[in-house]
């Protein structure tokens, strides 16, 4: 059985498994579940890689979107420096953790994209 990329995009932004389909790999907000309950797939083989991924993925979003445009407010005198300072790292921490579900998706997305004969593999030790 193949699974193509795009299948594997969509379900995956969709929080559902990107072999079977079935939803819900959040253990919770911050974790996935180690293996689909439907299929089988181990979605934590790399657990510690996954959670690297978010934290890095957050940084460049918080970085792009939060920390260069407060320097730019600074440069413009549109607010004080620490101001801006205290408000970039509260916004930056907030908004990574609102977002943390779409990063872990985001993440398991592109393992599964990149390596798609992950999905087929029938060998499932933790069955
Ligand atoms: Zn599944």
């Amino acid at each position: 059985m193949t699974i193509h990329r795009k299948n594997i995009i969509l379900r995956c932004l969709s929080f559902k498994c990107p072999r079977c389909a079935a939803s819900g790999y959040l253990k919770s907000w911050f974790r996935i579940k180690s293996q689909c309950e439907s299929c089988g797939l181990i979605l934590a083989r790399d657990e510690s890689g996954f959670y690297f991924g978010t934290t890095s993925i957050g940084y460049v979003i918080s970085f792009l979107f939060i920390i260069i445009p407060a320097c730019v407010a600074v440069i413009f005198d549109l607010m004080g420096v620490w101001v801006a300072v205290v408000s970039a790292i509260c916004l930056s921490i907030l908004v990574n953790i609102l977002i943390f579900p779409v990063l872990l998706s985001w993440v398991i997305m592109s393992y599964f994209f990149l390596q798609p004969e992950a999905l087929e593999d029938t060998d499932q030790k933790e069955n």
